[in-house]
């Protein structure tokens, strides 16, 4: 079975909690790295292959939602919620922010390994950076360079970038822009992605008027180009 061997981050800040993860997966032979904040975890993330993660939600500097919800603009692996949250609403909220389960404490041991072999069966690839032309895009770090020097995106001109990438070569329509970036309330309001794109098109292109990269199909939507 593939999942031995695999490499699992834990991100869990209980020290008993920790130590109990670590002998269970160790037992299984899977590698672990274990990490108590969110920030080390995503930066770990960047540097070493990983294949799962496991995630506790209560973490010192950060709410682990908020660390997956950063970590799903740009990683696809698998992440396991492992939390004392009982309520369905902190399930859902955690399936919503694209967790692939959910695991309640207390746990047993067997239950947890099985589901992490399931997660294990539906891992897809990580990606540290994005580069297209002179424009290195980094999603752990947030920031865009052009030339090797940082570009200062406004908050909507970086996630209109980062979501152009994410979907690099492909068809965006103005409404899949508006509802990922603005959100649903906003489907009637083209005129927002004409403005940001303009503007996005300055700093990114060397011709604005004829753009490269962020290339726009007429009536329908906008297409990032390599
Ligand atoms: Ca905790």
């Amino acid at each position: 079975m593939p999942a031995k061997q695999a490499n699992i981050l834990l991100v869990e800040d209980d020290k008993a909690m920790q130590s109990f993860l670590t002998t269970l997966l160790h037992s299984q032979n899977y590698q672990c790295a274990c990490f108590a904040n969110g920030k080390d975890a995503l930066s770990h993330l960047t540097l070493q292959p990983i294949d799962l993660i496991l995630l506790d939600l209560g973490l010192a500097d950060m709410d682990g939602l908020e660390l997956l919800a950063q970590l799903r603009q740009w990683c696809n692996l698998p992440v396991i919620v492992i939390s004392a949250r009982e309520r369905e609403l902190d399930k859902v909220k955690a399936l919503d922010c694209g967790a692939n389960d959910y695991v309640t404490k207390p746990f047993s041991a067997a239950e947890l390994l099985a589901r992490i072999r399931v997660a294990l069966r539906q891992k897809e690839p990580v990606v540290s950076t994005w580069t297209f032309g002179d424009v290195v895009l980094d999603p752990v770090a947030r920031t865009v360079l052009k030339n090797g020097e940082a570009l200062h995106l406004t908050k909507t001109e970086y996630e209109i970038l980062l979501l152009m990438v994410r979907h690099a070569e492909k068809v965006l329509t103005h409404n899949q822009i508006l509802q990922q970036v603005w959100g649903p309330a906003y489907l009637d309001r083209p005129e927002y992605v004409r403005v940001h794109m303009a503007q996005l098109r300055q700093k990114i292109e060397e011709t604005p008027s004829n753009p490269k990269y962020l290339k726009t199909e007429a009536g329908v939507g906008y297409r990032l180009c390599f």
